[in-house]
């Protein structure tokens, strides 16, 4: 007998919903689900095979403890007794800060939550964070500062009927397919689109203007936007004085940064910024999106805030058929923050330094909490080689292949006394720890994910977990041994957290079951929110930051005259854990590769498309195909980031931005070589 078991995708931000082909407790298919509010019945090449992935024979089903450098199957009692001790050993011996707690993305918001108050309430330390760090951080600071709110302003159903969208260091076909269909559907209505990426990608192909700018140019071209529309009076000036503050101070520096004068910086012909500045001005209906080509810079935070600027000055946000659409990387990326699984804020993004907060919080969980923000992740790792922090608990991430700089993330995590990893894969950061704790995929598990529209989705278990026990279940587990009881049940937490939360107050499982549940939804009648800042921003007037052009932490010299980009791709996810292990997937791409100019190739003396090349850094080498296309500027080199055998990661810049701490992922120095 079949049954149909209906969830939400577990790859990207999108949150498409489908449901599961159950027979005898073996996941067989995905059909989409038509009524499903993101997708509508579509889904993108990653969503047909998500249930492959979750029965492989490679799962991990029982834990692992190291013993002289090889890991040993041990039963659940005695790895859970045994992490219980190292935890309570290593809290009694160094204090509580020297503990530090990663939650995921790829978990539920429930988990998440339970995560988050493990780490606080049981464990007392202040260092919790997750993988928004190297993707989103610079959304959720930047929006916040200029907005009040981290997080998407409008929704996709509003997308088709955009008059003009703007995509800036994002690649919506690849990338979020199903928000670029919707993007898709826009141009059949007679959208303008203008696409800004230092690659021809594909949505340029329809777009009616195509920039081309060098990796790491964005302010100085939104700067010279802003300076143009200002110039040329198609700024919003009602817009402006009723609903904004600090126009004058973001005119005293954008008005240096005129089209003629970014020239050298972008890359770009002044006519084709103006171009581009004036349809996104006049046009009524339009709208920003971007993704991590925007956030994943030393200057990422300042670009998020830059095109904030830009929409606000032309009154491009704040009402229906407008916004600025952060696209979310991981399934629950956006729930994770959402959840206080940050290092400075509680659920609902109640700051942790705010002492009427944290006594509600106290008063919730009967202990005393931390009261100063945690380290970020960055910070953890640079904590962990200077040897303050001493033990780390990561659950379903993998910072070996994830994060910049993978020689150094190595270094960090080889230096703790005690590393925990909760996976479902032996990734390369697993293999680094001293427990392997096997946790439940998302088909193993009840809750919910929220996605990039801020929408909370239910997620429902289709088969049983396959080591036994869901991630929930692992943390309370533990707590529970550490003498700090946790309640595992999803429901419950998600009604705790709730009940915690001003903004998610009308959360709940039965208010999320059929369509979801967009935030904020302050009470429990609350319809939820498609559009926020309607009318007036949570900040209450939106503030204009002026922000000067700054260049990426390496820039191209003698030694390394080019600068490398990195992206994702259609066919693969993150670090290819879940795609790698799906034979239409990785038949599509198997391996690593680098695309560069024919000019580059040719002065390199390449003769064929897939000659191997070596592409150094200052951190690292590494040798792969060459893919020669004129989608690149000359100089640029581009590669993705999914392949572990090839990892493109020990190439990048682990420089960061100083507000979010996000890592400089998205332009580096490098040189390339022949190899023989
Ligand atoms: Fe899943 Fe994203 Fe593809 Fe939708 S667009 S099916 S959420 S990977």
């Amino acid at each position: 007998m079949m049954k149909h078991v209906l969830t939400t995708c577990p790859y990207c931000g999108v949150g498409c919903g489908f449901y599961l082909d159950v027979r005898d407790n073996r996941i067989v298919g995905v059909i989409p689900s038509k009524s499903n509010p993101v997708s509508k019945g579509y889904l993108c090449v990653k969503g047909w095979h998500a249930h492959e992935p979750v029965q492989h024979p490679d799962r991990l089903k029982k834990p692992l403890i190291k013993q002289n450098g090889k890991f040993k199957e041990a039963s659940w009692e005695a790895a859970l007794d045994y992490v219980a001790k190292r935890l309570s050993q290593i809290k009694a011996k160094y204090g509580p800060e020297a503990l530090a707690v990663c939650t995921s993305a790829r978990c539920t918001n429930e988990e998440n939550f339970l995560m988050m108050k493990f780490g606080r309430a049981c464990l007392g330390t202040p260092h919790v964070d997750h993988c928004a760090r190297t993707c989103h951080s610079a959304t959720v600071s930047g929006l916040n500062q200029s907005f009040g709110s981290g997080a998407s302003t409008n929704s996709y159903d509003e997308l088709p009927f955009m008059d003009c969208i703007l995509i800036i260091g994002s690649n919506p076909t690849e990338a979020h397919p199903i928000v670029g269909w919707r993007v898709r559907t826009a141009i059949d209505n007679g959208a303008k689109i203008i696409v800004c990426d230092p690659r021809r990608i594909l949505p340029a192909e329809n777009a009616s203007i195509y920039i081309q700018q060098y990796p790491g140019s964005d302010i100085a071209l939104i700067n010279a936007m802003i300076n143009y529309i200002v110039t040329e009076h198609l700024h919003d000036e009602k817009f402006i004085a009723e609903r904004t503050e600090g126009f004058d101070e973001l005119w005293e520096v954008v008005k240096d940064y005129t089209p003629e004068s970014v020239k050298d910086i972008t890359g770009l012909e002044p006519e084709l910024i103006k171009k581009a500045a004036r349809l996104y001005a006049t046009n009524k209906r339009s709208c920003i999106m971007y993704s991590l080509g925007m956030t994943e810079h030393t200057v990422g935070t300042d670009n998020v805030m830059s095109m904030a600027n830009l929409a606000m000055v032309t009154g491009h946000v704040g009402k229906e058929f407008s916004g600025v659409y952060p696209m979310r990387g991981q399934n629950n990326v956006q729930g994770a923050c959402d959840m206080g699984a940050l290092p400075n804020v509680y659920p609902g993004y109640q700051p942790v330094t705010d002492e009427a907060v944290r006594k509600k919080f106290e008063d919730a969980w009967g202990v005393k909490l931390p009261s100063k923000a945690g380290f970020t992740l960055t910070d953890m790792m640079q904590k962990a080689i200077e040897g303050s922090l001493k033990c780390f608990y990561i659950i379903g991430e993998d910072q070996v292949r994830t994060d910049p700089d993978t020689h150094m993330i190595e270094r960090a995590l080889k230096s703790l006394e005690f590393l925990i990893v909760q996976e479902i894969f032996l990734s390369e950061t697993a293999k680094l720890a001293h427990v392997v704790l096997p946790g439940a995929s998302y088909a193993e598990k009840d809750g919910t994910f929220t996605c990039a529209e801020r929408r909370f989705q239910r997620v429902r278990k289709a088969i049983e977990p396959l080591s036994g026990k869901t991630d929930g279940e692992i943390v309370c587990e533990i707590s529970r041994r550490l003498g700090y009881p946790i309640d595992p049940d999803p429901k419950n937490a998600l009604d705790e957290m709730a009940s915690l939360t001003p903004i998610f107050q009308g959360v709940s499982f039965e208010r999320v079951d059929t369509n979801g549940l967009q935030w904020p939804v302050p009470s429990k009648g609350h319809p939820g929110t498609p559009v926020v800042h309607l009318g007036k921003f949570r900040r209450g007037l939106g503030k204009f930051m002026p922000i000067k052009n700054k260049p990426p932490a390496e820039v191209p010299d003698e030694e390394y005259p080019f600068i490398l980009s990195t992206g994702r791709m259609l066919f693969h996810y993150n670090t290819g854990t879940m795609t790698r292990r799906v034979s239409n997937l990785l038949r599509e791409y198997p391996r690593n590769f680098v695309q560069m100019n024919p000019a580059d190739a040719e002065q390199l003396g390449l003769k064929a498309q897939g000659s191997r090349v070596k592409v150094k850094t200052r951190r690292g080498e590494l040798v792969v195909a060459a893919e020669v296309t004129d989608k690149i500027k000359k100089g640029v080199l581009w590669m993705p980031f999914h392949f572990s055998d090839e990892p493109t990661n020990v190439l990048t810049n682990s420089a960061f931005d100083p507000v979010c701490k996000i890592g400089e992922y998205k332009a580096c120095a490098a040189k390339i070589e022949k190899v023989k």
